[in-house]
């Protein structure tokens, strides 16, 4: 079920100095659904998904969020209206315990009992993390610091999830946690969700709808069920032979 478009960008150009990135990106992403962004390495997710949260600003182009051009808004900003990143890597503080990490995802939040309310959602989704409220984040397994990662990000209450490569590094186990966990938000609390996968099956696997990026272009896009059969994302992507 998918609603009205959430994200647009319109021939979106991001650089790193002289490197252009992404070469006029033209994506949407509607109101309720998961939409997968795969493609190889340096094929440029990361950078989209740094675009769309104000991480980085397009030299040119435009990143409309709920009817509203975003591109070149401050990341905080943009997080303030609604849009989560967990970025690549996690990123979570290792000197600070599971709890204050979560805390420390609600800056952004100035009422305490929503605060603590929002934190019991969080034990309620990850179960793990409340047997582990007072451990210090870098001590945590790397499944359970994505866990972390998502929990914290999901403190101000995201209407969109932007997720990148939530899979990696992570046992075959932790990836099916993961990928529930995303089906579920999308599923029980409405969440929209962006998702930027290495793991091309899983994520064509629980996506309604899939972007396939190549060198900074979309190569490919369409129902996710469509892309996962197309023969050059499964010889590419999907390991065919
Ligand atoms: P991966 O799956 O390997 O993480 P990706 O699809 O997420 O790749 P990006 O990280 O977005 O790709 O990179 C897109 C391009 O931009 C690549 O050519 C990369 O080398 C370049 N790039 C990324 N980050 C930087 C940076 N900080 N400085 C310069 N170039 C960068």
């Amino acid at each position: 079920a998918s609603g009205p478009v959430m994200l647009e960008l319109r021939d979106v150009h991001t650089y790193y100095g002289q490197i252009h990135a992404l070469k006029g990106l033209n994506m949407t992403v509607n109101q309720g659904e998961i939409v997968a962004l795969i493609g190889g390495n340096g094929a440029g997710k990361t950078t989209t998904l740094r675009t769309i949260s104000g991480m980085m600003k397009p030299k040119h182009g435009q990143v409309v969020y709920e009817g509203q051009s975003i591109g070149g808004v401050p990341a905080h900003t943009i997080l303030g209206r609604g849009m989560s990143h967990v970025p690549e890597g996690r990123r979570i503080f290792p000197q600070l315990s599971v709890r204050e990490n979560l805390e420390v995802g609600a800056y952004t939040v100035t009422d305490r009992a929503v605060v603590e309310q929002r934190i019991e959602e969080g034990f309620a989704l990850f179960p793990r993390l409340k047997e582990r409220e007072t451990q210090l984040g870098g001590t945590m397994s790397g499944g359970e610091q994505q866990m972390l990662a998502i929990a914290r990000a999901l403190m101000v209450n995201p209407r969109l999830l932007l997720l990148d490569e939530p899979s990696m590094g992570l046992s075959p186990l932790f990836v099916e946690a993961i990928f529930d966990i995303v089906e579920k938000l999308n599923r029980e609390r409405g969440t929209t969700i962006l998702l930027v996968e290495q793991n091309a099956s899983m994520a064509l696997g629980i996506a309604h709808r899939a972007y396939v990026l190549q060198t900074g272009e979309i190569r490919l896009s369409g129902p996710a069920a469509d892309i996962a059969r197309d023969e050059s994302v499964r010889k590419a992507y999907l390991g065919d032979e």
